[in-house]
């Protein structure tokens, strides 16, 4: 056999003074990196399986396991890098395509950590929210032109609305990409919090139906397990065109991750690959995407918003706007730090544009369009916390979706890996040795004290602005300052630069 050129990424470490020999670390890896030889007493480690998802460290009662980096040194060279050297290896090895989990990692520019808040002194008071209400119900849908009012009757039709106690949703995961438990926390912690979660494009599961008043329900290029039933049970509809993390390209479930109840669900044959096309093979314009808006919009008699997701690309402002005049009731923009299960590297982490640029030029736009109320924003892509979901907003965003960062509530670490269906905390994973590690009521309590938090963070910087409604702040920009930022960018962002 050929000398692989493959070194491991982690060094395992066992304290075997503290160690106290309950092999939890060797029942629960599934890369299986740990082993115990009975004859000698002794523990082994593979450590090229460990992929650093940190779940023998974290289980271990004794917090005897270190993880380290290997300690295997480059010469340094800015170009050709050690992460570009080790690519080329496994390429090398395989010839295949790279793939990766989750959002990108490049070290590309964090608009958000350049992007700073107001905060009102003297004159507009702040506002204590302990003391004072504070307003963060958020509506998403179509708003009328102008509304006639006779006595207390609003004359003209108001298009269906979705109601939100807090701008943040969970975003759209699927069964299949994510087991059926982390599915339920999220469904669950939406419930919780007057929010939504969203089915992704692996359809309903059965057990989620009673969530339907707190779900959106999307229809990708697949039309995995799309049916009337499934559009009336959600809340509302998306049509994922793109998303985030690999723009233009399609998805791929591996047959392995089909069992029954996914092959169920999506409505598949048991072990067949669930490949969903790049395009929608019916929509080649925006009058073909209008047309499956009314299609769905036709099949809900009408009751339910229709939107429309898209990944932040180049000429994000002219598509949107043409989103908008074909009928979306809300659009989502998914930026290029978008998670995933599974995309070609390559594509994730070089195709797309950052989050915060393509809001400000879609807000920009409908503007100066004048149908920026006509349709609400959504943006997603990298949303952190408290602080970037104040800055989308003050930038023009309606509401904020979280995907990573609900997952990492729920346990994930970030090793990257869920391509393999091997997810050590049971999320990303179809396997039900490991599903059955997320008890769904645990994780919803972790999703639903996320948002909790992060309500609160939002109530006290929107007092500290001496704001007490969430709607002053959507697209108020003067409400933001610049810093570190070129003239273009802060051109694009439509704010000034911190002291002007
Ligand atoms: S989990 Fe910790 S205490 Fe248990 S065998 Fe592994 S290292 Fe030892
Ligand atoms: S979901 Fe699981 S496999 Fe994916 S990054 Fe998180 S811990 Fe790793």
């Amino acid at each position: 056999m050929a000398l692989s050129f493959k070194m491991p990424e982690f060094l395992i470490k066992r304290q075997v003074e503290t160690c106290s020999k309950c092999l939890l670390c060797v029942k629960q890896c599934a890369n299986k990196v740990h082993y115990y030889d009975e004859k000698n007493d002794s523990f082994l480690t593979a450590d090229e399986n460990c992929v650093g998802c940190h779940r023998c460290a974290v289980i271990c009662p004794t917090r005897s396991i270190y993880i380290l980096k290997y300690p295997l040194e480059f010469r340094r060279n800015a170009y050709w890098t050690e992460e570009t050297i080790k690519q080329i290896y496994k390429q090398a090895e395989s010839g295949g395509i790279l793939l990766a989990g989750t959002g990108t990692d490049r070290d590309y520019p964090i608009y958000w950590d350049k992007i700073l808040i107001n905060a009102s002194q003297v004159t507009n008071p702040s506002i204590d929210p302990l003391r004072e209400p504070m307003e963060l119900k958020t509506f998403l849908g179509r708003r009328p032109k102008a509304i006639t009012v006779e006595g207390k009757e609003i004359k003209e039709e108001i298009p269906p609305k979705l109601e939100l106690e807090v701008p943040i949703m969970f975003a759209a995961m699927s069964f299949g990409a994510i087991s059926l438990n982390a599915v339920k926390s999220l469904a669950k912690a939406a419930q919780k919090k007057g929010t939504y979660y969203n089915t992704g494009e692996g359809g309903l599961h059965r057990d989620l139906y009673q969530y339907g008043s707190n779900t959106t329900v999307q229809v990708a290029s697949g039309r995995f397990g799309v049916h009337p039933d499934y559009l009336n049970a959600g809340a509302a509809i998306e049509i994922k065109i793109g998303q985030g993390a690999k723009p233009g390209i399609g998805g791929h479930l591996p047959g392995e991750k089909v069992g029954e109840e996914v092959s169920k669900t999506r409505m598949i044959p048991l072990g067949s690959d669930a490949i969903s096309p790049a395009p929608h093979h019916d929509i080649y314009s925006i009058e073909d995407l209008r047309q499956l808006i009314f299609s769905l919009k036709e099949a809900t008699d009408y009751k339910k918003p229709v939107g429309v997701k898209i990944a932040a690309v180049h000429n994000i402002a002219a598509i949107a706007s043409g989103i908008a005049r074909a009928g979306a009731d809300f659009i989502v923009i998914d930026g290029f730090r978008g998670g995933t299960g599974a995309a070609p590297q390559r594509t994730r982490d070089n195709v797309g544009i950052p989050i915060e640029l393509a809001l400000a030029a879609v807000d920009s736009r409908l503007r100066d369009e004048s149908i920026r109320n006509e349709v609400s924003l959504v943006v997603s892509g990298g949303i952190r916390n408290s602080a970037d979901v104040i800055k989308a907003i003050a930038l023009g965003a309606d509401a904020v979706y979280i995907g990573t960062a609900a997952l990492i509530a729920l346990g994930c670490h970030m090793c990257q890996k869920c391509y393999t269906g091997k997810c050590n905390w049971g999320i990303a994973t179809q396997d039900p040795q490991l599903t059955k590690r997320l008890d769904p009521e645990i994780g919803a309590q972790r999703a639903a004290n996320l948002i909790k938090a992060w309500k609160h963070e939002i109530k006290d910087m929107l007092g500290g602005m001496g704001i007490n409604a969430i709607e002053s702040l959507r697209g108020n920009r003067l409400m933001l300052r610049g810093i570190g930022l070129t003239d273009t960018e802060l051109k694009i962002l439509g704010i000034k630069a911190a002291g002007e």
